[in-house]
């Protein structure tokens, strides 16, 4: 393990001798898998046996041994998405603050770890808009969010000043914000490489500027959640405390356990609520986060969530790449049913005749070869699943089935 000399000294002092200890111990042993089910897309066997429940997230869990994830069809299908088991403690947040339906913003949602979560454990009646800035990452946002089959979702490809512009208001905003990365250390060798001190200040200039962006959309009152998944001082505490005092909000305490070893401020003389997953004392990789509310009293948001779809649409401002409703494709003046279809909770699947595939064929499905379906399958257009589990869809001619599986969606190597 080659960690940045300066990155030694600081993080050393900022822990103390025995965490750091730690810390270095968690290195030389293995890195932890942990998943979080899809409730609305369980089978009904157990998709993975002598799972350790994570405490602070109803449905993660911490598995024995890491799978190869991309060829399980269940992971294909939404039944579960990987999840660091410190990002699951936005479960915890979720249930503790937000009790009534919000309209909420993840501004920085790519690859979907959070935004899966929100959208799962947000109030009935909500709406959640998922914006990702990078194009290349917002596509496979996209297809996380599809997969997971939720239809109260935006999905959107925008600046964070840009929702500015919108005179949208939200009852509640995650900011996970790019940051230094130095929670990442243990799995991700590239996030050492790139680390310098010069990358950590150019970070939390970034995030101050991406929080004072976004800042005028959050309602008076409402809830700002902030998280990045490094340790320095600066990317975290002083960026809480920044929110604070430069913003005007309140910090609002999450309730936890001792025995989830989750380790509060490392800032000097700051004691306000925040919380730190440190690897070797807490069971997770490195993870940051801390709730504020926005000074003011409570006003009624500009648009409610059930209004949020019609207002995106309308508005020229905003990069809409899915408003929820999953479509089916016009080719020519044939409509080819798509798997976002398939996919979507809302979708009337009965619609359609349904086939059962074994482990095997529902690889092959997915790496985009045509099937063979049984003798009685009607012809025409037939949803394929696995475990009762929608996958997508196909075209039954009767001796073959065309595979018409997304191309960018194709998993690469069998
Ligand atoms: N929330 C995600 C999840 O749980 O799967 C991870 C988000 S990652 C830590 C930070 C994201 O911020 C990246 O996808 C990155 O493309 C995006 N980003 C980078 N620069 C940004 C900026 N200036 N404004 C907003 N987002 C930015």
């Amino acid at each position: 393990m080659n960690l940045p000399k300066e990155f030694i000294t600081y993080t050393s002092a900022l822990f103390g001798a025995e965490m750091w200890q730690r810390f270095l111990s968690a290195f030389e042993g293995e890195t932890l898998t942990s998943i979080r089910l899809n409730p609305w897309k369980l089978p009904s066997e157990p998709i993975f046996k002598n799972a350790q429940p994570v405490p602070w997230c109803k449905n993660g869990f911490w598995l024995n041994e890491r799978p190869n994830f991309t060829k399980d069809p269940l992971l294909h299908a939404g039944s579960y998405y990987v999840q660091e088991a410190g990002s699951m403690f936005l479960d915890q947040v979720l249930h503790e603050h937000i009790k009534t339906p919000v309209l909420a913003l993840d501004l920085c949602a790519a690859p979907g770890g959070k935004s899966t979560l929100m959208r799962a454990v947000l109030p009935s009646g909500s709406m959640l808009v998922s914006n990702e800035v990078d194009r290349k990452r917002a596509n496979i946002l996209l297809e996380n969010m599809q997969k997971q089959g939720h239809a109260d979702v935006l999905i959107t490809h925008n600046y964070p000043q840009d929702f500015n512009k919108t005179h949208w208001l939200f009852d509640l905003i995650l900011v996970d914000a790019p940051c230094s990365g130095e929670g990442l250390f243990r799995r991700d060798k590239e996030a050492i490489k790139e680390w310098s001190l010069n990358n950590v200040l150019f970070c939390q200039k970034r995030q101050r500027q991406i929080l004072s962006d976004i800042w005028p959309c959050l309602k008076e009152g409402g809830f700002l959640i902030y998280s990045t998944c490094t340790f320095n001082t600066r990317e975290n505490e002083e960026n809480v405390k920044f929110i604070k005092e430069e913003l005007g909000a309140e910090i609002l305490p999450v309730s936890i356990k001792p025995e989830w070893h989750i380790t509060g401020s490392l800032l000097k003389d700051w004691q306000e609520p925040v919380y730190r997953f440190i690897p070797g004392t807490t069971k997770s990789e490195g993870l940051f986060m801390a709730v504020l509310r926005k000074k003011g009293s409570s006003s009624n948001p500009a648009i409610l969530p059930q209004s949020a779809r019609k207002h995106a649409l309308a508005n020229k401002l905003i990069h809409l790449l899915y408003d929820g409703k999953a479509l089916p494709e016009q080719k020519g003046k044939e409509e080819i049913p798509t798997a976002a279809q398939a996919l979507s909770l809302n979708f009337p699947k009965d619609k359609y005749p349904q086939v059962d595939l074994t482990l095997e064929q529902a690889q092959h499905y997915l790496h985009r070869e045509a099937l063979i379906l049984p003798k009685d399958t009607p012809k025409g257009f037939v949803i394929v699943c696995y475990q009762n589990q929608a996958l997508g869809f196909v075209k039954n001619l009767g001796d073959r089935a065309n595979n018409l599986y997304p191309k960018n969606w194709a998993i690469k190597n069998l």
